[in-house]
């Protein structure tokens, strides 16, 4: 069992109490609960500690309490920070697939214009019509990829496993 491993695990606790994880976190997580024993004593005290702060009944360690709502809350403030630039994106790919839409019948004559001038064959021009739809999702994908690849502090378990 690797550093990374128990990192992951220490972020998916977290993240799972703030905004929910997907099922394969979720089965990843059981799986390394089951096996580490440090990681699922972490996952206990956290669940404790929230239930604690949401009940107020059950006195626990100060320290306990305040490190799991530290990890909670700058996980809610991560979250936050990337909200707002999620909305442009998507706002900027709705607003270029409608623009996509509304022009399509004008580009597909362009299209055709530029295939009869050229004598370019059919088929190619009309690829090329459906690839100009493919670009608002290959800049949102491009995007998604930049602003991973900037979180280059977390640890790379994305691309290593478990
Ligand atoms: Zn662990």
């Amino acid at each position: 069992m690797n550093q990374e491993a128990h990192a992951r695990a220490k972020q998916l606790v977290a993240q799972e109490r703030v905004e929910g994880i997907s099922q394969a976190e979720r089965d990843w997580l059981t799986a390394h609960l089951q096996d580490c024993t440090r990681c699922a004593e972490l996952t206990r005290q956290t669940d404790e500690a929230l239930r604690s702060m949401r009940t107020a009944a059950i006195p626990l360690p100060r320290g306990l309490a305040s490190r799991t709502q530290f990890r909670v809350r700058l996980r809610a403030q991560e979250l936050r920070e990337q909200a707002p630039q999620r909305r442009a994106l998507w706002f900027a790919c709705t607003l270029s697939w409608a623009f996509g839409i509304a022009s399509a019948p004008y580009v597909w004559r362009l299209f055709a214009w530029f295939g009869e001038r050229t004598g370019v064959p059919k088929l190619v021009w009309e690829v090329g019509f459906g690839l100009w739809w493919t670009i608002p999702a290959l800049f949102a994908a491009a995007v998604l990829l930049m602003e991973n690849s900037r979180k280059g502090d977390q640890p790379d378990w994305m691309s290593q496993g478990s």
